[in-house]
């Protein structure tokens, strides 16, 4: 009982530190900031085939970042929160204190770093977002989860085909000086069209700056189309990392796109934001399972609920190691199975 209460006073002797985890369908992110906002160490992952490894995967990485730090042992992880296309998942994986969506979470870390902020452009492997921001509250945003042309895949697909690693693509692009018209509908028109414009003797680094121009034109006409984009405009997610694509969007919107340090960890980072306040307004007491996820067994399965015509297959996570507790479960179109141990 002595021991016991030694370990409470010293892990409330430890300062705050805030998890924000963003799963999302290519990689993920896992971000940990003190109170003050300043970012004490992050992972980031390729998503690892099933949310639940990715989120164990990512626990693991903390915690060696944490044992090879001189100073992250002083922290105490008081509050989690969970983004992206996997949150409710890893929120009953990890036990995580809020669920928020990608939109939330990415306009909270944009507009923490530039209060000013009016458009948030986002693109990631898969997809792709916008938000449009006035006086701070967010008026319009769109998102695209189904074409492959205005994400990340579309330029990863078509840096393979030139042979050129894609971390090499946006070199190439700005090095041109006449970038080609490429058609940007879709990956099978880009792909024969950047043939037909290889056969015709143009240089890579002009067929890559059009692809650049085209993917940007698709994001215009999809995600973008009918909204008025106004300055300050940041550019984050993973295809921000391309100066090509950086470029391309400032011809097309004829103006400066900020890049933030955090670009691939916004949405990470914006969760991290959203349960230290929610921590702070609500002295609220965590019920994040810890670092230790690393080492638990979840295990999962399915069943058709055949209580109606529907039918719906009903899956759900247990852990044998208590008892095989359901906490998850999902998939019942009317909401009957929601409620879990
Ligand atoms: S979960 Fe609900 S909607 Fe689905 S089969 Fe069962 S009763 Fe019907």
């Amino acid at each position: 009982m002595v021991e016991v209460t030694e370990k409470i006073a010293k892990e409330r002797k430890k300062k705050d530190a805030f998890l924000g985890i963003d799963i999302g369908s290519v990689s993920c992110k896992f971000v940990l900031m003190d109170k003050d906002g300043n970012l004490l160490t992050s992972v980031f992952l390729r998503n690892r085939g099933s949310p639940i490894d990715s989120a164990k995967a990512g626990m693991a990485g903390l915690r060696d970042n944490i044992e090879q730090s001189e100073n992250l042992g002083d922290y105490e992880i008081r509050c989690c929160g969970t983004t992206g296309s996997a949150r409710y998942l890893t929120k009953a994986i990890v036990g995580a204190d809020l669920a928020k969506t990608e939109i939330i979470a990415h306009a909270v870390a944009a507009q923490t770093i530039y209060p000013d902020v009016r458009t948030i452009l986002e693109i990631g492997g898969q997809d792709s977002k916008i938000i449009l921001l006035r006086d701070g509250i967010i008026v319009d945003f769109a998102m695209n989860s189904v074409c492959a042309a205005g994400t990340g895949s579309f330029l990863d697909h078509q840096a393979a085909r030139l042979g050129i690693p894609i971390e090499e693509f946006g070199a190439y692009a700005v090095k041109s000086k006449n970038p080609v018209s490429i058609a940007g509908r879709c990956t099978v028109f880009a792909e024969s069209d950047m043939i037909h414009k290889q056969n015709a003797g143009y240089s890579k680094e002009d067929i890559i700056a059009g692809l650049c121009d085209s993917l940007v034109r698709n994001y215009m006409n999809n995600v973008g189309k009918g909204k008025t984009l106004e300055e300050p405009i940041v550019f984050q997610g993973g295809v921000s990392y391309n100066k090509g694509i950086i470029e391309a969007f400032e011809r097309h919107l004829g103006c400066k796109v900020i890049v933030p340090k955090y670009n691939v960890l916004m949405g990470a980072l914006g969760m991290a934001i959203l349960v230290r306040d929610f921590y702070l307004e609500n002295e609220h007491q965590t019920v994040f399972r810890g670092l230790e996820v690393a080492e638990i067994e979840f295990t999962t399965s399915a069943f058709n609920c055949g209580d109606c015509p529907n039918n719906c297959e009903i899956v759900q996570v247990k852990m044998p190691q208590e008892g095989n507790k359901i906490i998850a479960r999902w998939g019942s179109r009317c909401g009957k199975w929601d409620q879990v141990d």
